[in-house]
């Protein structure tokens, strides 16, 4: 937690997009800060003037510095760092990695991701393997004792969305990672929703792998993700995919696959995307993670608040603690429709449907949200003015 007062004024002043719209989807893709902007900018040019290869290595430091970067943000090292085009194949890279046999036993938790479950089945099928969803507590996050009930000799992974893509739920991510210790049990986390958006570090959560995606709450650009992996574990894990640059033709029957987590990278890449997330990275730091979370989470509790005393409207968030990201329905109206309605007011929010988290939306009978997702750079006239323009809207039918 930061003392300090937020400088919200500059905050804004630096996120040009913030004089076009009321940006409440930061879940979906952020607005990137101005230093952001120009890193991208700047490096295209470089490229447009001089060509890729050369701009690349003019830019080689900068290059370098992303790893040192995302370390930093993470508490690991450089050489755990993979920059990859986005969360889904980062966290694939680390799944469809680890050897499954029959039997063994594959745990996650009810608001899963999509993408990360279809995998789950995908390996299950292939390789006899089965995946359980741990359930919750009363409060609607993963149950921490119910997790220890079901460790056994059996379970090979616990792979767990840290917040989902459907609410403010925040897992208890730490007390998962005591557990995997404990039970000598691969751990998984898809951080996408909560790194940038709170402090995060790889030691204190104890998780093995973790993923994240560079456009939410980083504010870093489209196209952009990582994959950090546990140093000691790097080597155990081969890709399923390799390329020249993640292994070495050594010899005409023989390739050597590289030590660092760069093994789960590809050659080709993004240049102006990859100096742009780094970018994102330093800009966070730069604020502060502790004092970026210590805006958001009232900011999102004083929305929930507001959006509760609407009539008709119902907020959805589950948890202990709640995050940025916040749900709501309302009474007769569909969330796309809703969606479109504030679009055309200038306020961009999204909608999350029961194809993202499944297993969480039929347990809770949903099928769609509208989602509002808030980053410190939101103001509470923003806040306040989205639920008048709501309530308008609602009057108007
Ligand atoms: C957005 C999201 C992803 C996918 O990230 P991409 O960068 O789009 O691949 C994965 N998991 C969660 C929880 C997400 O919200």
């Amino acid at each position: 937690m930061s003392n300090t007062i937020f400088d919200l004024e500059r905050a804004r002043r630096e996120t040009p997009g913030c004089e076009q719209v009321f940006h409440f989807n930061n879940a979906g893709a952020s607005l990137m800060p101005q230093p952001v902007i120009n890193t991208v900018l700047s490096h295209l040019e470089l490229e447009a003037q001089m060509g890729g290869y050369e701009a690349e290595d003019a830019a080689q430091a900068a290059v370098e510095q992303f790893y040192a970067s995302v370390a930093s943000l993470l508490g690991g090292r450089p050489e755990e760092i993979a920059f990859i085009e986005n969360a889904t194949r980062a966290w694939d890279m680390a799944f469809y990695a680890i050897p499954f046999r029959p039997g063994d036993r594959i745990l996650t938790a009810q608001a899963e991701y999509a993408s990360n479950y279809i995998a789950f089945l995908q390996v299950a099928q292939r390789t006899g393997a089965v995946v359980e969803a741990i359930p919750n507590d009363e409060r609607g996050q993963l149950s921490i004792p119910a997790l220890a009930n079901m460790l056994d000799k059996r379970v090979k992974l616990i792979a767990m969305t840290h917040v989902p893509t459907n609410g403010g739920l925040v897992n208890p991510a730490a007390k998962v990672g005591r557990l995997a210790r404990q039970a000598g049990v691969l751990y998984l986390l898809d951080a996408c929703q909560s790194v940038g958006q709170m402090p995060i570090n790889v030691a204190e959560i104890g998780c093995d792998m973790l993923s994240a995606t560079g456009r939410k709450f980083l504010r870093g650009p489209r196209g952009t993700g990582f994959l950090y992996v546990r140093r000691d574990l790097i080597e155990q894990l081969e890709p399923p995919l390799l390329d020249l640059h993640a292994a070495r033709w050594a010899a005409r029957d023989r390739y050597e696959i590289r030590p660092d987590a760069r093994r789960f990278e590809t050659w080709e890449r993004n240049f102006a995307a990859k100096l742009g997330l780094g970018a994102a990275v330093r800009y966070a730091l730069d604020w502060g993670l502790g004092a970026i979370w210590a805006r958001i989470e009232p900011l999102a509790n004083r929305l929930r608040e507001r959006l509760e005393q609407l009539p008709g409207v119902k907020v959805h968030d589950l948890g202990a603690v709640r995050c940025g990201i916040v749900t709501f329905t309302v009474e007769g109206r569909q969330p796309e429709a809703l969606r479109q309605a504030l679009r055309g007011r200038r306020i961009n929010v999204s909608t999350s449907t029961i194809f993202s988290t499944r297993l969480d939306m039929e347990s809770r009978r949903l099928t769609e949200l509208v989602r509002a997702s808030l980053h410190y750079y939101n103001s509470e006239a923003e806040v306040d003015r989205f639920c008048i323009a709501l309530a308008e809207l609602l009057k108007d039918g």
